[in-house]
């Protein structure tokens, strides 16, 4: 047993003071209940530094009367970048709320959040992964992970973070490097966020096998995220032209992304070769909630997964098994169906495997002066519905399960 953990009270302790509204996670007569947020994202400098020497996507550019620059993500905001229409350049501004650690605390502060878990947005380093250079994204990553790390000790008790890892196909031992060094050296380090490329072939790659294990070794939970939602050809001409803004490629492309990335997972196998592993997935699970069943019976029905089935003699556990086992949803789903969905598709104490999440800064209010974010807002009062406000369960999701499951009440992982 690991002598250097510091056991600490199941109340995460009290966060640095900051000028504002806040209550204290510990206070005896506060009766509010804790708020954890897990899916809360920032770009640390070198992150920024990176992206602004890009001229291909992901980058960040300036245009001409827009007042910041602007962060350009996406496949479907591709064709804007050479035709940039004036009053809708493509991408989305690059305010502070992506990189400013104060307005991380003031946005917790305003929405009484006591701990964020933070973690590099979208797309992490998943573009180097096709570099010619092997090391690529090694010195980045040690350099995200350290920055994330600082950010942390700056506000003991109310930040953690999942760190990023340098995948690239040639190149695994830097990958398990750095998992160790987040596991063993950046004590408020709670898992890795991973994207759905992988090594560059997406989940289900048999050479992604190894990083799971590595990952189910340390006992490192892998945040899964999307990223590239679906191909542009699906939402057609006019969203291409940016007529829909972004609410095709945000509202299905990325859940569907995610859908699509633990399925194959699930379909290659990984579950069963490594039944520690534990998966937490971004937006409720995407679509996964609604469409395991789907899944499930398309296996069961399937007569070649059924021939193979016979012939190894190994029986693939069913997707819900699965699912209240090993998966972990967040709650940023925006509706009481939505959350009602990933608690029962989490099997029975499914409400144990859910927990709160914001994906701030992204969904910001676009009206002026609006400090309260509707998103949180919608995310916060779905919890209360699905589960009745200031009831255990909905304090459970709101942050009791956080706490538990990612270990925010010890100083560092065991
Ligand atoms: N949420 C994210 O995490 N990333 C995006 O690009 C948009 C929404
Ligand atoms: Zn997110």
């Amino acid at each position: 047993m690991p002598t250097n953990k510091k056991k600490e009270s199941k109340q995460p302790p009290q966060g640095e003071p900051s000028n504002s509204t806040a209550s204290s996670p510990s206070t005896p007569q506060d009766k509010q209940p804790i708020i954890v947020d897990i899916h809360t994202h920032m770009y640390p400098p070198s992150y920024i530094k990176l992206l602004q020497s890009r001229d291909t996507i992901p980058l960040i550019r300036s245009f001409p009367g827009q007042p910041d620059p602007r962060l350009v993500l996406l496949p479907s905001e591709v064709p804007l970048l050479s035709n940039p229409s004036p009053s809708q350049p493509p991408g989305r501004p690059l305010t502070d709320a992506y990189t400013s650690l104060d307005a991380k605390i003031a946005f917790m502060d305003k929405h009484n959040i006591s701990i964020s878990v933070l973690s590099l947005a979208n797309p992490w380093l998943e573009f180097l992964s096709s570099s010619p250079d092997p090391n690529s994204a090694v010195q980045p990553a040690i350099q995200i992970n350290a920055e994330f790390e600082y950010w942390c000790q700056k506000h003991p008790g109310r930040l953690y973070f999942f760190g990023c890892l340098p995948l690239h196909p040639e190149e695994t031992v830097q990958v398990f490097v750095a998992a160790q060094t987040l596991k063993r050296t950046l004590r408020h380090c709670r898992g890795v966020i991973v994207g759905t490329n992988g090594l560059g072939k997406g989940l289900d790659d048999p050479d992604m096998l190894v990083v799971f294990g590595q990952l189910q070794e340390l006992d490192l939970p892998v945040f899964l995220h999307p990223h590239y939602g679906l191909p542009n050809e699906v939402f057609g001409e006019r969203a291409e032209k940016g007529e829909y803004g972004h609410v095709l490629s945000l509202g299905l492309g990325f859940p569907m992304e995610t859908t699509v990335a633990v399925a194959r997972m699930y379909l290659a196998g990984v579950f069963d070769k490594y039944p520690n592993l534990k998966v937490i997935l971004a937006h409720g699970g995407g679509t996964l909630p609604f469409l395991a069943g789907r899944i499930e019976s398309c296996v069961r029905h399937d007569a070649y997964l059924y021939a193979k089935e016979k012939e190894s003699g190994k029986k693939r556990r069913s997707i819900w098994e699965v699912l209240k086992s090993q998966i972990y949803l967040d709650a940023v789903v925006y509706s009481e169906v939505g959350l009602k969905a990933a608690i029962a598709a989490s099997g029975e104490g499914g409400v144990e495997r859910v927990m709160f999440g914001t994906d701030h800064p992204f969904f910001p209010p676009l009206e002026e002066g609006e400090e309260e974010w509707g998103s949180v807002a919608m995310n916060k009062e779905a919890a209360e519905k699905a589960l009745g406000e200031g009831s255990k369960e909905a304090e459970m999701v709101l942050g009791g399960n956080a706490v538990e499951i990612l270990r925010l009440g010890e100083d560092c992982l065991p």
